[in-house]
């Protein structure tokens, strides 16, 4: 079958690969039709590896997908205990928690130390025309979501874990350092969950266009400058900084912004990967504010209620318009090259293969 592997930093293939065998016991094989292009995938493509996970062979990249069953194995049955059937349309959960150890069982199989996880090494992804995945991992989806929205379903998943870790209430000031898709989405599902004002931080122009069609109150620039960067946002809150703040840029000197722009007292999420693995920030400025500091790992049990959202008209016009650029298969490489040169006013680049 058709398929693109990874061989080294900035080197993406075509591959021949092996079409899958039949599906076993409680396995689907689906026929992908879209996967998008994240920001982790870029990671990968740009350094070679991930959280101290490297591309040490020529690696299947891709984890935001759906598609449609080809054929079922038996007892191929969803969480929502859907037996599965050929021609039924669905997203698939890149994570394959263990099901058995502690923090599975306590409900975080986000932080399962034994999960798979499609489109990470050592566990091929889905650029590929068809893919073996467990039943458990694919959410049916209705009529009204498209293969695009259906892939889209997962950064939607990570905006929503990292919203529930945020603990917002309705009325509680939000900053977001980072209006990529992940801050984007973010911006939308705080501000479904009431949040207001929201302010957004990004140096990119169309970004901060982007969020303020969105509903942000404000989106500013990144100054040279942390002093400068956050004086609009301290105007705007008379001093007082932001109830919650949101780190969903790269997680270098945006940790420090987000410490500085949020009140004593107040909650960070950090959401950003750090393109070399670390991060340094001064330990003065949360401490003295007593800060809850919450790191956001992937999502856990998001796409039912990812799947529910899409059906508000605010929520489904903001997922949909994430979509700047599709390709086909074929162009993976110029989709990995546009996104990673932030070329042509790129959110979320595309891939289809219908
Ligand atoms: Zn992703
Ligand atoms: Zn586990």
């Amino acid at each position: 079958m058709r398929a693109v592997r990874l061989h080294g930093p900035l080197d993406l293939r075509p591959s021949e690969d092996p079409f899958p065998g039949p599906p076993a016991n409680g396995e689907a094989l689906v026929k992908i039709e879209a996967v998008g292009v994240c920001g982790s995938d870029l990671h990968m493509y740009e350094t070679g590896g991930i959280g101290g996970r490297t591309v040490d062979h020529p690696f299947r990249l891709g984890h935001e997908f759906a598609g449609t069953v080809i054929a079922a194995g038996a007892n191929a049955c969803t969480e929502d205990g859907i037996s599965l059937k050929p021609n039924q349309r669905v997203a698939v959960e890149p994570a394959v928690p263990c099901g058995q150890c502690e923090n599975c069982r306590e409900g975080n199989p986000n932080l399962c130390p034994h999960h798979q996880f499609f489109g990470v090494p050592p566990d091929d992804g889905a650029l590929c025309e068809q893919l073996l995945v467990p039943a458990r991992n694919c959410f049916v989806l209705p009529d009204t979501v498209s293969p695009e929205a259906g892939a889209l379903l997962e950064p939607l998943g990570v905006a929503l874990h990292a919203v529930d870790l945020a603990k917002l209430r309705p009325g509680n000031s939000v900053a977001i350092f980072g209006a990529g898709p992940i801050g984007l989405l973010i911006l939308s599902v705080a501000r479904m969950a009431g949040a207001f004002p929201l302010y957004v931080f990004d140096p990119i122009p169309e970004r901060r266009a982007k969020a303020l069609e969105l509903g942000a109150t404000a989106a500013w620039d990144v100054a040279p400058t942390d002093n400068t960067t956050l004086q609009p946002l301290l105007v705007a809150t008379a001093g007082r900084g932001v109830d919650v703040v949101v780190e969903a840029a790269d997680a270098g000197r945006s940790i420090d912004l987000s410490f500085t722009a949020v009140r004593p007292g107040g909650r960070a999420v950090l959401v950003g990967i750090p393109p070399h693995g670390e991060s340094q920030f001064n330990h003065a400025n949360p401490r003295r504010k007593g800060l809850t500091v919450r790191f956001s790992r992937r999502m856990k049990h998001t796409y039912p209620r990812a799947i529910a959202l899409y059906a508000h008209p605010m929520m489904k016009g903001a997922i949909d318009g994430l979509v700047t650029h599709r390709f086909p298969l074929s162009e993976t490489a110029r989709a990995f090259d546009l996104v990673h040169h932030y070329r042509d006013g790129v959110l979320k680049a595309m891939i289809g293969l219908a």
